[in-house]
């Protein structure tokens, strides 16, 4: 709870930052960008801003906020790789550098030096490799187009920078302000809260033509940012307001509609990756839990158009079947009970010994005074998992279950 108060006051803050750079920034002179045979001269004000950067980054990765998942971590640094032509070296002094960030929120940043912090929240809701490729596309399209260091060096008036510094330590504790000195916490402010709009469409416009030109479908690009639109939900704490508002996200799945399709042939070509099993080997768990937390927090759309894309695309998932079970029961609508049963056999179908298909089916049976029948499923969850932490309650619900079974067969017997 503290930490959702925390994190509403650290956004309350990014708006208000967001909107000094949107501010500050109107009308400013573009620099060149570094890349493939793009020259860069060495700047002492970006160097510092790179530097802030840095060491804002190695505070996060050492913070403990981190997904314990290298496989995972590896995986979306290839995608970059792609993306970037498998050529890093030729952004120079840029370290395109993808890490991944445990954390349920919608959201994705990028440093000025070139890190990439992506949540799991955020990968969660993304369906393909496609759609990944441009979110990094368009994250580092942030750092090779120097849009940190071109925002600071439009607020030269030394008026906004303190303005700029009074509303970081207003921000407190939380998240952002973790004492990387103030250049580091702009910077991450800067990050987290995404650029002016002129910035935010060069991301867009230059992240979909590295996606295209990687060989991904750049469809994909406009599918990415209605995915972000459909699950913006002001009433969920999970979801940031980032990505849904700045700039407005449906002119942004307009206009990348449009992009896609005024793409330069020769950029186009033939394969038209989409990637979507390689995309769901390395992140059905996290889709899970975006589903499990639908759930929770009664979203039961959102939820059943997850649960329904993990049928389809992830078949054998016992877990997700479960998850159905759960959705079914936790809505309680008409004919959702049956629907409920239906789920947990199809997981018993996929695995017999997956032990909470075991537990779901044996609680709703017993809800429905079929004891024998629940009492066997709650033994052999035990049987299964025998150290879960329910362990006892279940054990106290089959004690007296099966006492009332015995009960009964007692007293009708002569
Ligand atoms: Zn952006």
């Amino acid at each position: 709870m503290e930490n959702a108060k925390l994190t509403r006051r650290v956004l309350i803050g990014i708006v208000a930052v967001a909107a000094l750079f949107s501010a500050v920034s109107a009308g400013c002179a573009t620099v060149a960008p570094i890349g493939p045979g793009l020259p860069y001269e060495p700047n002492d004000r970006e160097m510092r801003l790179w530097s802030a950067a840095g060491e804002a980054s190695a505070k996060w990765r050492t913070g403990g906020a981190m997904h314990r998942d290298d496989g995972l971590r590896e995986y979306v640094q290839t995608v970059l790789e792609r993306v970037l032509e498998h050529d890093s070296r030729a952004y120079v002094p840029l370290d395109p550098r993808v890490f991944i960030v445990d954390n349920p929120k919608v959201n994705a940043f990028a440093y000025p030096h070139g890190h990439i912090f992506v949540h799991t929240g955020m990968l969660a809701r993304l369906r393909n490799e496609a759609q990944l490729a441009m979110l990094l596309g368009h994250e580092i399209t942030h750092a090779t187009h120097r849009h940190a260091y071109q925002e600071r060096e439009d607020a030269t008036a030394r008026t906004d920078v303190l303005a700029f510094a009074s509303i970081l330590s207003a921000l407190g504790g939380g998240e952002i302000a973790t004492a990387v000195g103030n250049l580091g916490q702009i910077v991450t402010v800067a990050a987290i809260s995404g650029y002016s709009r002129q910035k935010e469409a060069e991301a867009d416009r230059v992240g979909l033509l590295l996606v295209a030109r990687a060989g991904y479908a750049p469809a994909e690009g406009a599918k990415m940012f209605q995915r972000m639109l459909d699950a913006t939900d002001t009433k969920s704490r999970h979801f940031s307001p980032f990505y849904a508002t700045h700039p407005k996200m449906k002119d942004r799945v307009k206009t990348c509609k449009r992009l896609a399709g005024e793409l330069p042939p020769d950029v186009v070509t033939a394969s038209l990756e989409i990637g979507r099993d390689r995309y769901l080997a390395h992140t059905a768990y996290l889709i899970d839990g975006e589903a499990r937390r639908h759930i929770a927090q009664g979203r039961y759309d959102l939820a059943l158009e997850t649960l329904d894309f993990l049928r389809e695309n992830v078949p054998g998932s016992a877990n997700a079947a479960v998850l159905r079970g759960e959705l079914y029961e936790a809505r309680s609508a008409r004919g959702d009970r049956l629907r409920a049963e239906e789920a947990y056999r199809d997981a018993l179908k996929i695995d017999t010994s997956y032990a909470p298909a075991h537990k779901g089916l044996g609680f709703l049976l017993l809800r429905e005074k079929e004891n024998s029948e629940a009492v066997r499923h709650l033994r052999r969850y035990l049987e299964l998992a025998p150290d879960a932490t329910d362990a006892d309650l279940v054990r106290q619900y089959i004690d007296r279950s099966a006492g009332k079974t015995a009960g009964k067969n007692g007293a009708s017997s002569p």
